[in-house]
């Protein structure tokens, strides 16, 4: 039988994302609901390691609902890295009388709780956090829908000045590994091209593309570019290549950054980030342990984090094809 749960520790780990401070919110909540404890854990597994703790009550995580970042900050610990910085950590956490934790972050924060709890047997549930949509068991992780209207903002702000000038414009978006921010808001943008890490669109099937878009009247065109594609070649090598292949194009390039990671988190983010925090809190108090929970089919479900980590979230062929089409 597992002991009884009483006080739950919840940090932020790993890059941030919106969203991110509406799951502490509800993990924070939830906790007072069922008259547990709960501990804020500042920047992530380093704060763990610091015994940088805060106790956290109903009210202290008022009117973070609607702001992006975290409010319990993050970070990315090359300590906890080290049996001795966990050990440390979990020294920490014994003295505070945290008993479980609920990890906010991508699959690399979800690789040191699976760690964490192999070594010292820690209960531990991760909600998955990132722009990037790049973990398995979920079909959207927290902040991966405010970061494609944030990308689809900027996008049609740089249409307004494309159409206006004439010009080709290729617009970095992040996702080094996985394509989704492009491909779902390249198609939301109506970008003519969408290059993605998963797929070779091939150098010679742009030029095609391009000229064909000239050729069929397009007087403006939104190249929309994950930082991750498979051609392999930067933004401002593949404006180069083109300009030089193109001359009658002018390649503007704009990298969208770390803006795609700031900002109010969308209505879809802070309803799945309540629904996860709940779904963290009622797992860790039935006992369970080493789940990611997440959203499949508008169910909150738990996936192993082990397979969470391991598994792959696979781009969408249709949406590939539904690009295709909408380029014509
Ligand atoms: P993002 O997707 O935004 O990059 P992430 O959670 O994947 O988020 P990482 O920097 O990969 O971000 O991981 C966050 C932290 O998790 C690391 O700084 C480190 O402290 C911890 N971590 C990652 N891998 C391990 C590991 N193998 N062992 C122990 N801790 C780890």
């Amino acid at each position: 039988m597992s002991k009884a749960i009483k006080k739950i520790g919840v940090l932020t780990s790993g890059g941030d994302s919106p969203g991110m401070n509406a799951a502490i919110r509800a993990v924070v909540r939830t906790c007072a609901y069922y008259n547990i404890e709960c501990v804020g854990i500042y920047r992530g597994y380093q704060g763990m390691i610091e015994g940088d703790f805060k106790e956290m009550g109903p009210r202290s995580v008022n009117n973070i609902v609607n702001k992006g970042g975290t409010v319990l900050k993050t970070a990315r610990s090359k300590d906890f890295m080290t049996a001795e910085g966990r050990k440390k950590a979990h020294g920490h956490l014994v003295e505070a009388g945290i008993d479980s934790l609920v990890i906010i972050g991508g699959d690399g924060s979800f690789t040191g709780a699976e760690v964490f709890n192999k070594e010292f047997g820690f209960p531990v549930i991760g909600i998955p956090g990132t722009i990037d949509n790049d973990i398995f068991g979920t079909t959207h992780t927290l902040g991966y829908d405010t970061a494609l209207n944030t990308v689809v903002e900027a996008v049609d702000k740089i249409r307004d000045t494309a159409s206006s000038h004439n010009r080709l414009f290729f617009v970095e978006v992040m996702g080094r590994d996985a394509g989704h921010i492009a491909l779902n808001a390249g198609i939301g943008a109506g970008a003519e091209e969408i290059l993605i890490p998963e797929e070779n669109l091939g150098l010679d099937r742009l030029l095609e593309s391009l000229q064909r878009s000239k050729a069929s009247g397009k007087a403006s065109s939104i190249v929309v570019i994950a930082e991750g594609d498979k051609i392999g070649k930067t933004v401002f090598e593949l404006k180069d290549y083109v300009e030089a292949n193109l001359p009658e194009y002018d390649v503007r390039v704009s990298v969208l950054g770390h803006m795609q990671r700031g900002g109010t988190p969308s209505c879809f983010d802070r309803v799945l980030a309540s629904r996860l925090g709940v779904k963290a809190v009622e797992s860790l108090l039935q006992g369970k342990s080493n789940y990611m929970v997440g959203l499949m089919h508008d169910k909150i479900t738990l996936t192993p984090l082990e397979q969470a980590i391991k598994g792959s979230s696979k781009i969408d062929e249709e949406l590939l094809r539904v690009s295709d089409i909408m380029s014509t």
